[in-house]
């Protein structure tokens, strides 16, 4: 005979306490906890860490029958079905790594009511087989988990979510609840709407996370840039340096250990065994740096990570915000730190550009793209900046580079409008575009082959900028990349003028550009005013 169900009925408490070993709750656990224990519906924006599971854990067991979980991700799905069963639940799921056979055992523990929780993929669930099925059992609570991927216009858009809305009608009387912690304002109406729960109560969480130092500077040597940033942590502090590619974790290991720092690398193209030696290092020992690309960190709990680096930009502010909340995790300070170039926008609008997918789609990327720089470009306070993105308002912080330093700037309409000038005259007049490398040395007055090949030198804004260095001119184009003013095209990440451009050629629109850059390259190449 199957075991009885030990807690329903029970304190929700007492759960915590029995089935995970916690003294308390933590934020708005427990109201979100007998909120849905008394059949509420409920919308829970949490950002990571901060505790979603136990909320609707808590609440499928302390209620009577199953507490199905759609869950898209597998890995994490095996992982916490795996944590519970070891904490004595009857956890399973379904999902498409399964054989028939398992998967017909587990549907006859759910129909016998011998499960506390189902964890479903959401696929699985755009099928009337499966909802059938989980007509024959009863279900204690229903949890939809990264909600946000309901939303189209979010950058983890998943079509299966949207057949989600219809579960309230198949399941009256069982509390539904979304989570996610990744929703800016516009998303978090967009689930309440889309996964019908108009009476849902909203639980939304700061998402500030105070102890965490937000520094963003531009690459002028990556290297170097890393290096000394590491070395200017604490001795032994534990860090992760995010990376875009198999092959940047790789060389940046290594070049991490030639200068002594006790870096590893993880990636999904390495063998099995070299990652789980790495993760359990990293885990276990002091002041390991673990050079990885995005893959690393879901699902691993280590609370004492004192930095997060990222030395390619991340993809969006969703995105930033997930892996620099990886650090500091134990309320101790830590550092979020990033280097970034123009290589990065060029290289991501490429990406975009070259992205499967329809226009609407790419249009969506370009603007997460954009959100992410602007975070980099803004003169203001980085976390005001960031809280913003998500919905939240707040004051400057004084604790991100920007209030530690304020950044100086400059009036850069007049280099705008030079470059500007010139990419519509080459537009106008030749057919022409290029990429910011040649447009600089066109306006430093370079001379190089191509340039009088091209015949450049004739144009009128030939050494019209030799003002301005090389590194200076990267960080105007970059700035006005940001703002749209620039838009990159195409393989080569060739420069056109944006939608705003025609205001600042007029001089309509000032251009107040970040000096950044310009203090880091020599001073002989600096404006003579
Ligand atoms: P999320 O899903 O929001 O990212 P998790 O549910 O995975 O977060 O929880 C993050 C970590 O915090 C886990 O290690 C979890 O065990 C722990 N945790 C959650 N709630 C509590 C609590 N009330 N007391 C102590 N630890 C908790
Ligand atoms: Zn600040």
């Amino acid at each position: 005979a199957p075991p009885r169900r030990a807690f329903s009925g029970s304190d929700p408490r007492v759960v915590l306490h029995e089935v995970y070993g916690y003294d308390d709750f933590r934020g708005d656990q427990a109201d979100i906890v007998s909120h849905v224990v008394s059949g509420g519906d409920a919308v829970v924006l949490m950002p990571t860490g901060a505790g979603k599971s136990i909320t609707y854990q808590v609440p499928a067991l302390v209620r009577e029958g199953t507490g199905l979980v759609v869950s898209p991700l597998i890995a994490l799905m095996h992982d916490q079905v795996e944590a519970l069963v070891a904490n004595g639940v009857r956890a399973e799921f379904l999902n498409s790594t399964q054989s028939p056979d398992v998967r017909r055992d587990v549907e006859r523990a759910y129909v016998a009511g011998e499960l506390d929780l189902l964890y479903v993929a959401p696929e699985r669930l755009n099928n009337a087989q499966t909802k059938a099925l989980l007509q024959r059992g009863r279900l204690s609570v229903i949890a939809i988990d990264e909600a946000h991927c309901v939303s189209q216009w979010g950058h983890d858009f998943r079509p299966d979510y949207l057949a989600l809305g219809d579960l309230g009608e198949l399941f009256p009387g069982v509390p539904r609840m979304a989570l996610t912690a990744t929703a800016t304002r516009e998303t978090h109406r967009e689930i309440g709407e889309r996964l019908s729960l108009p009476s849902a109560r909203h639980f939304v969480a700061s998402f500030d996370r105070p102890n965490i130092q937000y520094r963003i500077e531009p690459k002028v040597d990556q290297r170097r840039q890393l290096v000394s940033f590491i070395k200017a942590q604490p001795e032994g502090s534990a860090g992760i340096v995010y990376a875009l590619s198999r092959k940047s974790v790789e060389q940046t290991a290594e070049y991490l250990r030639t200068q002594g720092i006790n870096a590893l690398p993880y990636h999904a193209g390495l063998p099995a065994d070299v990652r789980s030696t790495n993760q359990r290092r990293f885990l276990r020992e002091d002041g390991i740096v673990m050079v990885a690309t995005i893959a690393f960190g879901m699902g691993i709990d280590k609370p004492d990570v004192r930095f997060v680096a990222h030395i390619d930009l991340p993809k969006s502010v969703e995105g930033y915000y997930q892996e620099t909340g990886r650090a500091g995790r134990d309320g101790e300070p830590a550092v979020a730190w990033m280097a970034y170039g123009l290589g990065d926008v060029v290289q991501q609008r490429r990406l975009i550009d070259q992205s499967p997918g329809e226009r609407t789609y790419k249009m969506r990327l370009g603007q997460h793209l954009d959100a992410m720089l602007a975070l980099c470009e803004t003169v203001g306070c980085r976390r005001q900046n960031l809280l913003g993105y998500f919905g939240q308002t707040s004051t400057p912080c004084g604790n991100c580079d920007t209030c530690l330093e304020a950044p100086e700037t400059w009036d850069g309409l007049v280099p705008a409008q030079k470059l500007l000038s010139t990419i519509v005259r080459l537009q106008r007049e030749r057919g022409q575009a290029f990429g910011a490398g040649h447009l600089i040395d066109i306006l430093r007055g370079a001379d190089t082959d191509r340039i009088r090949t091209q015949g450049h030198n004739s144009l009128s804004t030939y050494g019209l900028g030799a003002d301005l260095g090389d590194q200076e001119w990267r960080s105007v184009v970059r700035q006005l990349l940001a703002r749209g003013i620039l838009v990159a095209q195409g393989d080569y990440g060739t420069l056109a003028i944006g939608e705003p451009a025609g205001a600042v050629l007029r001089g309509a629109e000032p251009v107040p550009l970040r000096r950044d850059v310009l203090t880091r390259s020599s001073s002989s190449t600096r404006a003579k005013k």
